[in-house]
């Protein structure tokens, strides 16, 4: 199936992904890492918290990482 198409932006989907393109696939391991830097500095953070305040921070997060974040907030399935 060649037609599948990336979950949030519908551009062609990278092979190794499976459900995002190539941007969005790099914001989310971009989105992965700095989960796992926020749960250092802070005890604990829920992971709808993390992404809550990732776009809490407007422009200073990327736009790919920004669309990612609000994909998994409200479309989430990734469990
Ligand atoms: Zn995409």
């Amino acid at each position: 199936m060649d037609d599948i198409k990336c979950k949030i932006c519908q551009d062609k989907i990278d092979k190794s992904s499976g459900k995002f393109c190539f941007n969005h696939k790099l914001a989310k391991t971009k989105l992965q890492n700095g989960y796992e830097l926020w749960l250092k500095a802070y005890d604990s953070l829920p992971y709808d918290d993390f992404l809550q305040r990732l776009l809490d921070l407007g422009d200073l997060v990327g736009a790919f990482v920004k669309d990612l974040a609000e994909f998994e907030l409200y479309f989430q399935e990734t469990k």
